[in-house]
């Protein structure tokens, strides 16, 4: 079954559309957390980053410069946050890859710092010893 983002994609749900090319769209979220927030998603479905092509994250990563570029230049914001969450822990609700492209105003209180934990020098060399072994 189509995802809710493919859908968009093939027309049968309506979205405000404000760019598209061969691989990716780019379209106002429909419950914006500011003025001009918008999704950029590869028009193939893929759940998540991991399931990403490495190449379509390149289409999708020009298409997100673009559009943050153009929010910068029509709504001037103060600041812009590129947003991507990856499963229900981390606030994914659509389970077709996407990016927020979020225009900030100073204040807006759109989000706070989060909050930062203190690892040791020890635990922090440890578990790059073990992503290093990976990557
Ligand atoms: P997630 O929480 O998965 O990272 O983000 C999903 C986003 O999709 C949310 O910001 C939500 O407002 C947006 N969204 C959900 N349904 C629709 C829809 O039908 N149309 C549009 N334009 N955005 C949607």
């Amino acid at each position: 079954m189509p995802s809710l983002f493919s859908k968009i994609v093939s027309g049968e749900i309506p979205a405000v559309k404000i760019y598209e090319d061969d691989h990716t769209l780019a379209f106002l979220d429909i419950a914006p957390a500011s003025r001009g927030h918008t999704l950029v998603i590869p028009k193939d479905e893929y759940a998540d980053l991991y399931a990403m092509p490495p190449e379509l994250l390149a289409d999708v990563s020009t298409t997100v410069q673009k559009v943050a570029l153009a929010l910068r230049d029509t709504l001037a914001p103060d600041g812009m946050n590129i947003v991507q969450n990856n499963g229900s822990a981390a606030g994914q609700t659509v389970f077709h890859y996407h990016v927020h492209v979020i225009p900030r105003w100073e204040g807006d209180g759109v989000f706070g710092a989060w909050r930062t934990q203190q690892p040791g020098q020890d635990e922090l060399r440890a578990l790059a010893e073990q992503l290093r072994a990976i990557l």
